[in-house]
C-alpha cells in the first residue's frame, strides 16, 4: 500500500490536484452506494472436486421445509462472551461455545470459526489454517455429527487454509468471486468451491438454516455475510474488531468506499452477535456502531490534515502523520490504537484524495 501511494505522489503533484483536492467536498457516508457483484454464477448446482464436477440434486443443499428453531437464551454459560473471551485450556489451543441452540463459537484466542449442527450434519464457517486438525477435534466435542458442508467466508487463506482438511463428500459453498479466485490459485489447501451464489443463498440442512449474503467486497474479495435468523448471529470476517482498533491498512481492505457502506448495511439486519473472525470477544451491534463512528473520525482526521497541510514531498506522508496524530488523541484508550494509526491513515488519506 505504501508503495501504491507513494507512487502517486509524483503525479498529483505534476498534476497540480493537491489545492483542488484539498478544498474538494468529501461524500457523505450516506451517499456512498454499493457497487453490486457483476460476477456470474458459477456451477450453481454442481459439486466439483480439484478438476472434476457432477450434479448433485439440490434436496442435498436445500431442504424443502425451512424449520426455524425457537431461539434460546444465548451463551449457556453466564459469561458474556462479548465482554471478555472464553479461557483457552493451554493443551488443547481452543474453545468451543454454544453460543445458541446447535449454534457454537469455537476460538483460539485469535482466530474465530461457526459452526452449525443441523441434526443431518454439521455447517463449517471457516478453517484457519492455523487450527488445522484442531476444528474437527473441538467440533466432535460437542457432537457426533461429521462436517458435511462448509462455508468460505472470503478468499483468505489465513482463514480457511485448512479446508481441504474436511470429509471429502463435504459441499463447498462460496461467493462466485472467491470461487473464480480459487479456480485460479488451484491451492491444494483450499478446495474449489462446490456451490456458489452472487447475491444472496439460502442453507437448509437438517433443521437449521443460514442465509448467506454479498454486500460488497468490504474487506478483500467475495466477502459474504453468514447469517443465522434463528439465533440472531451474523458472521462477517475481517471487516472490523470489536473494541478494537483496525488492523493495518482498515484490515487491508480493497475499497474503503464499500468498507465504509458496509457498517450501514449490517446495521440494519436483524443480529445480536456478530463472530468477526478476530480477537477474542464476539462482537455486538453497539461495537459495530463504534466501529463505525471511528472510522469516520478517521474519515474527518484525514480531511482536517488535507485543509492544514502543506504541500512538501513527503505530502502523503506528512497527511497520515497528522491524520494519525489526531485520531490516537481521539482514542488514546482503544485497544490496538498505537499499533498502526500511520498505516489505517496512508488507507484513509488515498480514499479521502483521489478514490
Ligand atoms: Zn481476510
Amino acid at each position: 500500500m505504501n508503495i501504491l501511494v507513494f507512487a502517486f505522489i509524483p503525479l498529483i503533484l505534476s498534476l497540480g490536484i493537491i489545492p483542488a483536492l484539498q478544498s474538494e467536498f468529501i461524500p457523505s457516508v450516506d451517499a456512498i452506494k454499493a457497487k453490486g457483484n457483476s460476477m456470474t454464477e458459477i456451477n450453481s448446482n454442481k459439486v466439483c472436486g480439484d478438476r472434476l464436477c457432477s450434479e448433485i440434486s439440490d434436496n442435498k443443499i436445500t431442504s424443502p421445509h425451512v424449520v426455524t428453531k425457537s431461539q434460546k437464551a444465548l451463551f449457556p454459560s453466564s459469561m458474556d462472551y462479548t465482554v471478555t473471551g472464553p479461557e483457552i485450556d493451554p493443551d488443547k489451543g481452543y474453545a468451543v461455545i454454544e453460543i445458541g441452540d446447535g449454534l457454537y463459537w469455537l476460538t483460539d484466542g485469535m482466530y474465530q470459526v461457526m459452526f452449525l449442527a443441523t441434526g443431518q450434519g454439521v455447517i463449517l464457517v471457516d478453517a484457519p489454517m492455523g487450527m488445522g486438525t484442531k476444528i474437527q477435534q473441538a467440533i466432535s466435542e460437542v457432537t457426533s455429527e461429521k462436517v458435511t458442508h462448509f462455508i468460505y467466508s472470503h478468499i483468505h487463506k489465513d482463514h480457511v487454509g485448512s479446508a481441504s482438511l474436511l470429509p471429502k463428500d463435504t459441499v463447498y459453498i462460496s461467493h462466485s468471486d472467491t470461487a473464480e479466485h480459487l479456480i485460479m490459485k488451484n491451492d491444494p489447501q483450499r478446495p474449489v468451491p462446490t456451490v456458489t451464489f452472487d447475491d444472496n443463498y439460502t442453507l437448509n440442512v437438517g433443521d437449521q438454516r443460514l442465509e448467506l449474503s454479498y454486500i460488497g467486497d468490504f474487506h478483500s474479495k467475495g466477502d459474504i455475510v453468514v447469517n443465522s435468523p434463528a439465533h440472531k448471529v451474523i458472521m462477517a470476517v475481517d471487516f472490523f474488531h470489536p473494541k478494537a482498533a483496525p488492523f493495518q491498512y482498515f484490515g487491508i481492505t480493497r475499497d474503503m468506499g464499500e468498507h465504509i457502506a458496509a457498517h450501514d448495511k449490517l446495521l440494519s439486519m436483524d443480529w445480536d452477535i456478530i463472530v468477526s473472525g478476530h480477537e477474542p470477544i464476539l462482537g455486538t451491534p453497539e461495537h459495530l456502531k463504534f466501529n463505525k463512528e471511528f472510522t469516520l473520525s478517521v474519515l474527518d482526521n484525514a480531511y482536517t490534515a488535507m485543509k492544514t497541510t502543506k504541500p512538501s514531498a513527503n505530502y502523503f506522508g506528512d497527511l497520515a502523520n497528522k491524520c494519525a496524530e489526531l485520531t490516537v488523541e481521539q482514542y488514546p484508550d482503544l485497544k490496538d490504537i498505537e499499533v498502526s494509526p500511520v498505516e489505517n491513515c496512508v488507507t484513509m488519506v488515498f480514499y479521502a484524495m483521489i478514490d
